[in-house]
């Protein structure tokens, strides 16, 4: 692609920004500003039109946010709103909506209050009655997902996981029956670590994708099996580099390889001689973490062989 804009979208920039315009922008209301994950080029031309109108940006990090604004030609006083101050922050936010300006409330990178500060100034600025305008943009989670083309029911975010080995296992546990793709914000220094987890949590057969540096020039897209996951990552130091989003999966039955399904039916087997259906298949859930669900009808199949 040349460098240069051609005629037809600067004309078509033109024509949006017009008709943006024509948009209601209320006065007194905080606007909740998408700003790129990586390439500048994602702005939307109605974040552009919000920075240039508002009568101040709140923002994590005053360089972080100087530089950008500067970049699109932009400068407006910056009032600094980081996880220390959020609430603080929010009380002179909501002095200054009240006078009727007009605010921005943005992050260092993406969508706020998605692994972001700004859920506290949100909440507070609806809590005194005043207006909240969502400006919806980039997010890495959203990114990842779109590219990913795994398959579940819906997806469920969980933003990064906590950093102690024993809090990870115990959140990655809890969402081994989900049905819906996982989507993990991680670190690099921490993401070895963490697709090991996963392989021995979730299981060789479950798919991951490694979504890394989005937008960026070294923007990768991988997508394998749990088992596959840890080997492709140390084969090139690059690889474990950047900034990570980490999918999995939703977990339906074919994911269960067939040996766990066979020591199930064991399981279920012996314990059906000692309890009722119902039961033998909530214990067998517990010691197999395979769905209760698939593990009742098994029960039921062994119970009732006829039938
Ligand atoms: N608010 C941001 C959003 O809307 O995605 C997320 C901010 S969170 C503090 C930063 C994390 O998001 C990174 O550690 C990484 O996991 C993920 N992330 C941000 N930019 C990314 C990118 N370009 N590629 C992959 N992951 C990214």
């Amino acid at each position: 692609m040349s460098s240069q804009l051609s005629s037809h979208l600067i004309a078509l920039l033109d024509s949006l920004a017009e008709e943006i315009t024509l948009q209601r922008f209320p006065a007194g209301a905080l606007y909740v500003v998408a700003t790129p994950i990586g390439n500048l080029g994602d702005i939307s031309v109605r974040a552009l039109s919000v920075l240039e109108m508002v009568d101040a940006v709140a923002c994590e990090d005053t360089r972080n946010t100087g530089q950008l604004m500067k970049r699109y030609g932009l400068s407006k006083p910056l009032i600094t709103t980081h996880q220390h101050n959020e609430a603080e922050a929010a009380q002179k936010i909501i002095e200054r909506l009240h006078r009727g300006e007009r605010i921005a409330l943005v992050s260092d990178a993406g969508t706020p209050a998605i692994s972001d500060p700004g859920t506290r100034v949100v909440d507070a600025v609806i809590n005194q009655g005043l207006a909240v305008v969502p400006i919806a943009g980039p997010a890495a989670a959203t990114a990842a997902l779109s590219g990913s083309g795994l398959s579940g029911e819906g997806f469920h975010f969980s933003g990064f996981l906590p950093s102690k080995d024993a809090q990870r296992d115990s959140a990655l546990q809890s969402l081994i029956d989900s049905p819906s793709v996982l989507v993990f914000y991680e670190a690099p220094h921490r993401v070895l670590d963490t697709v090991n987890a996963m392989r021995r949590l979730f299981g060789d057969q479950r798919r991951i994708v490694i979504a890394r540096e989005l937008s960026k020039l070294f923007e990768q897209i991988h997508r394998c099996a749990l088992s596959e996951a840890h080997e492709w990552l140390a084969a090139d130091a690059n690889r474990q580099r950047g900034e990570f989003v980490l999918l999995i999966e939703g977990a339906n039955r074919g994911d269960i390889d067939t040996d766990s399904m066979l020591e199930a039916r064991r399981l279920l087997t012996i314990l059906l001689e000692e309890c009722p259906v119902s039961q033998a298949a909530a214990l067998a859930a517990k010691i197999t973490k395979i769905k209760k669900n698939t593990l009742y009808a098994m029960a039921l199949e062994i119970a009732n062989p006829s039938s």
